[in-house]
């Protein structure tokens, strides 16, 4: 049995909780426990604040864990990253009144600011030699600069609009953070193999979440140029329809260059595009 540690209640554990359901594992139970079994994979989950679980995973309490690198990395455990799991994208950045007027992070020497990240920021001012004091507080840092606890913070921005309506504006970006999959570093020989298939599943689901299946007819005569357009896991599945003189083409294509494609198919002659989602995509 393996345990995973995910955030209990906050911007981690709807996604966490969605990747493992999307691996096909099932579970019952809330984030109201502590911990819970899943029925279908020797896995166990335990339910914690994010900030824990860089620690527990460290000392085997837990086997695996997922969290926020800014949290990681701001404990010093990098060396636990198994590997990036694509969500809850977001910086580090540091922010002063919109007042304020800011040319350079050398306006920050000499300042106090706000931050839950001491160790991130500390690492970055270090970098850009600027000396300012650091004031570590645990929440409601936007708040700092209007109570006089400090000229500038340094906290976590995704759209910013946090940001803006504490009166405050983003002057440089510190670190930038996703989603990660930890590990102990020594777990035993058949933790490790659960890990491996636990992975092999999140692989399947992170390359269909990018893919798309795409079905289209083609007149013959434009089967070879259009299949050339058509990037595919082998080659582009090519069946005949009933109507002389027409196919159907199936292959995959990524979400990214998506548009480009089907502009350069339909140019080429495809017609009846139809595009679908994959659940799970195995190469
Ligand atoms: P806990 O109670 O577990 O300590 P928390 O309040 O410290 O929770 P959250 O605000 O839930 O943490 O954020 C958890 C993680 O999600 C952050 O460390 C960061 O990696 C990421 N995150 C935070 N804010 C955002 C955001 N706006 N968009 C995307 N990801 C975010
Ligand atoms: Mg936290």
């Amino acid at each position: 049995m393996l345990r995973i540690a995910i955030q209990k209640s906050g911007r981690l554990s709807e996604e966490s909780l969605n990747l493992i359901r999307e691996c096909g594992i099932s579970f019952i139970g809330s984030s109201l426990k502590l911990k819970t079994e899943c029925t279908n994979f020797p896995l166990e989950i335990l339910f914690l604040r994010d900030d824990d679980i860089p620690g527990y995973v460290a000392d085997g309490v837990a086997d695996i864990g997922i969290v926020g690198q800014n949290v990681l990395v701001e404990e010093g455990k990098e060396e636990l990253t198994v590997e990036a799991l694509g969500f809850s994208k977001c910086r580090l950045s540091l922010a002063v009144p919109k007042s304020d007027e800011y040319s350079s992070i050398q306006d920050l020497n000499g300042k106090n600011i706000a931050t839950s990240y001491p160790n991130l920021l500390q690492a970055f001012l270090d970098k850009q030699g600027v000396q300012a004091q650091i004031h570590t507080i645990s929440g409601s840092v936007e708040i700092a600069p209007s109570i006089g606890l400090a000229e500038a913070i340094c906290d976590i921005v995704s759209s910013g609009s946090t940001l803006i309506s504490n009166g405050l504006k983003e002057v440089e970006r510190v670190f930038k953070s996703e989603a990660v999959l930890i590990a102990n570093q020594e777990l035993t020989q058949e933790k490790r193999q659960v890990l491996e298939k636990l992975l092999f599943r999140i692989h399947a689901v992170q390359r269909a979440r990018k893919a798309k299946y795409i079905l289209l007819n083609s007149p013959d005569d434009k089967i070879e140029e259009i299949s050339k357009l058509l990037p595919s896991i082998k080659a582009p599945t090519v069946l005949p329809l009933a109507e002389e003189g027409w196919s159907s083409l199936h292959s995959v294509v990524n979400e990214d260059d998506f548009w480009e494609i089907i502009e350069k198919i339909k140019a080429a002659g495809a017609q009846g595009i139809l595009v679908v989602p994959i659940e799970k995509m195995i190469i």
